[in-house]
Parts: C-alpha cells; structure tokens; sequence
C-alpha cells in the first residue's frame, strides 16, 4: 500500500485514489521568462519520480504540469527584450524542454499553457464575486476577500493573524485585508498591448494563483488525487489556489498535497546575489547527465538538498559503481517479480513516501550480490528497479570509458549504509547488521565501533 505525506493532513497517509486504479496530479510549472535552475530541476525530479512509480504501481496517471505564460516577470522581460511575450516564453519553454529531456524527466501527459485558458480563469473569477468572496478595488484590481473566506490557512495550519504577523505581506490601501491577493490586474499604462486580455473588469490579464486553479480544473476536474509543487509555494500559492477553487466550486481541489524541498548550493540559499546560481545547462556542462539524476535521486523529494561539487563528484563515483555490476554480468531476460526478496524492500521503500535514497541502497546491495555471486537475475534485478528510477538503461561499458573513477570512494553510500547498520543493531537485528558490515568489508571499507558512535576506514 502507497503512503504518501500530505501536507494537508501534517502526516503520511494511505494512498486512495477516487477511481480505482487512476490518478490525477496537477503539478505548478515554470514561469518561463528565463533558464531553469538547479532548484526547478529537483522539483520536476520529484514529481517525475512520484508519476513514474505510480505508474510501475500499476496506476494509470494524468500528469499536468502547468506553464506560466503571462506574468509580471514575463511581460518586464519581454520589454526589456524588446521582443513579443510570445517570443520570450517559447524561446524558455523549448528551453525548458531540453533540460528536462538531458535529466531523463519525462514529459507531463499534458501541459496547459496559462494564456490558452483565460476565459476559463474569467469564469471562475466570475462565481467568486458571485459568491461574495471577490471585489474589485478603485485601482480596477480583482482581488479575493480572505476575510470572507474562513478556511483560510488551512494549508498552512495558520490563523489569518498568524499568517500576517509570519509573511511580511505587503499592506496595500486597495485591498481590504493585506493578505487579500490579486486575481484579475487591470492593465497598467505602460505595457505592451499583448499583456492584456479583454474581460468585463477590463483588460488586464490574471493574477497568478487563479491561473493553477483554472487549468487544474480545466484539465482534471474540480477535485483530483494529488496537487504537488515546491515547498515555496505552499504559502501563499497552493492556499489562495484552495481558496479561489474550493470558494467557488465547493469541493476539496485536491485531496493529496506533496511538497518538495529546499535546494541549497554548497550549503547556502542559492541566489544570483550570493554568486551560487546554477542553470540546470550550467551543471549538465560540469556532470553527466544520468549523474545529476542520480545525485538528486539519493535524498528524499521532502528532505532539504545539498548542492556541492564533491557531491556530485561522489554521485559519479557510486553510479559508476552500479555500472560496474552489469558490465561483469549481463542481466538475463525475465521479467521483474515484485515477490523477489529485494524488489519487495524496493517496492516497500517507494510506497513509502518515494523514499528513494532506500531505494538507491537496495541498488548497492544488488550491485555487491551481483559482484559476489555473478548472478545474471541479481543483475536483471538491479537494471530493472533502477530503470524505474530512470536509471542504468545505458551500455555499461560505454559509461565506464565516459567516467572512469576506479580509485574514488563513495561516502555518502558508506555513511548511509553505517546508519543502516545502527538501526539494524538498535532493533536487535543482528544477522542484518552483519550483512551490512561483510558488503562494505567486499567494497575495503573497515567499520570500528566505540563507545561514540562507528567510524569507517578504507583497508
Ligand atoms: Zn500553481
């Protein structure tokens, strides 16, 4: 059974669809004014990991994953440009797409754009004033009256004060509640004529919340399994999409919030001021691609993510690893058993919340069965689990010549399995433990135990 944290309920939860054996997911995309960074990249990872193993599970998935296509970011682009909107936002999305092709992120099985369903944003705006839940100010704005709305901050578990005291929201004379956030924007002045939209508040264009809830209502309907996005966007993105779609349809807009996490660089926020912004096109020119998967594959999508260059070189190295197995035995050709031994712990460590670093130690241990026993069903094992992950599909002996790390060692595998280890010996699990210590003692790595905790040494 999948279980999966929502952020909603604060807990991890069974997994059930509402129809049996399909599942809808809206995912927030890009806005695409310029190149992805390293952060996108671990959201759009996240979530192709999450449809991928629902899929493996037999789940048959409508993946959305939107894009932002008019924006305030866009539209001060474009000028400075001097080129359409239109222009800019394809240049971006194309860009986008080849990004996500390098990583292996396979595409959503459909990507509105915000600008081809404006009328449907319009609609819903409509049923919100109907409702009483949406005014439009002296400046012409449309915005939405959280006041009037009293789930508010649901999502975030906050009180309508807690929440003004905690976001440092900007106070606005036009709006009645600083909080109160924009759903349709008159037109300023000064920009370009293809910012604007007709609309019975006059031409303007939408505000960005309203554009999630109407293309997820639009493509999924008013209520679906699973809306996910990044961890930044659980305030105030996903709770003003709460409050725009369950105000006017009054249905829960989805039942499942996933959230990824934080991405950091070298252990700091990544920023353009601090010098540590990385373009997913930067670091595809300082790692393998399949690398950079990998890398972002052994921490958990909710757990923050450490961006270092040793990393990513130690990734290189344990990947190198696995490569090294099925290059000394092809895999045979049967198909997976889930009843297997280790393909049940890695079915075990999916459906638990993706966890995909305990799936990535199942690969370890499959790589040293493998070496050992020269077992060409251990090797169907490990290729098949690791190409659910997207993983060790190509020729082994090619990757090897592209990356050659014969001496480097792999610490962050080895620090992981000595915490396996631990919690093997704390639950009384010996013969685990054991296990554990014999296969780094096959890879030259020594554990010595003391009162403080275990060390690790190359032989
Ligand atoms: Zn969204």
């Amino acid at each position: 059974m999948l279980r999966i944290y929502n952020t909603l309920a604060r807990e991890k939860q069974d997994f059930q669809p509402i129809e049996p054996g399909k599942v809808r997911m809206y995912v927030c995309g890009m806005t695409t004014y310029d190149y992805c960074h390293i952060g996108h990249a671990r959201m759009m990872m996240a979530f192709d990991v999450v449809q991928r193993w629902l899929r493996a599970s037999g789940f048959q998935v409508t993946y959305v994953r939107n894009i932002t296509d008019i924006e305030d970011k866009i539209i001060k682009r474009a000028s400075e440009r001097g080129i359409s909107i239109s222009a800019l936002t394809e240049e971006f999305i194309d860009a986008m797409h080849e990004d996500t092709r390098a990583l292996g992120i396979e595409l959503p099985d459909v990507e509105p754009r915000a600008t081809a369903y404006v009328p449907q944003m319009l609609d819903l705006i409509d049923k919100l004033q109907a409702k009483d839940l949406a005014y439009q100010s002296e400046s012409g704005d449309v915005n939405f009256a959280v006041r009037r709305y009293p789930p508010y901050g649901r999502l975030s578990g906050k009180t309508l004060d807690q929440l003004r005291a905690g976001e440092r929201v900007a106070v606005d004379a036009m709006k009645q509640d600083p909080l109160d956030f924009v759903l349709w924007k008159h037109a300023r002045k000064d920009e370009p004529a293809d910012a604007g939209f007709a609309s019975r508040w006059g031409t303007g264009r939408p505000g960005w919340h309203i554009e999630c809830s109407a293309m997820g209502e639009a493509v999924l309907g008013k209520t679906f399994d699973i809306h996910g996005g990044g961890a930044d966007l659980q305030f105030p993105h996903h709770e003003n999409e709460i409050a725009q779609s369950e105000g006017a349809n009054g249905v829960p807009l989805a039942n499942y919030w996933l959230h990824n996490g934080f991405l950091n660089v070298n252990d700091e926020k990544m920023s353009k001021s601090l010098g540590n912004f990385l373009t997913i096109r930067e670091v595809l020119k300082r790692a393998d691609a399949e690398v950079i998967r990998f890398f972002l594959l052994r921490v958990q999508y909710r757990s923050p993510f450490n961006y270092s260059e040793q990393l990513m070189e130690e990734s290189g190295v344990a990947l190198a690893r696995l490569y090294t197995a099925l290059r000394e035995v092809a895999p045979d050709e049967k198909p997976i058993d889930w009843d297997e031994p280790y393909a049940s712990r890695f079915r075990e460590a999916m459906d638990d919340d993706f966890n995909t670093p305990i799936a990535v130690a199942i690969l370890f241990e499959l790589a040293t069965q493998v070496h050992r026993n020269k077992s060409a069903s251990d090797a169907r094992q490990l290729k098949h689990l690791a190409g659910v992950l997207g993983l060790l599909q190509r020729d082994p002996v090619e990757f090897a010549q592209k990356l050659d790390h014969s001496d480097a060692i792999d610490r962050v595998a080895i620090d992981h399995a000595v915490e396996a280890r631990a919690k093997a010996k704390s639950a009384k699990n010996y013969a685990e433990a054991d296990r554990i210590r014999a296969s780094l003692l096959d890879q030259g790595i020594i554990l010595e135990d003391s009162a403080s905790g275990t060390t690790w040494r190359k032989q």
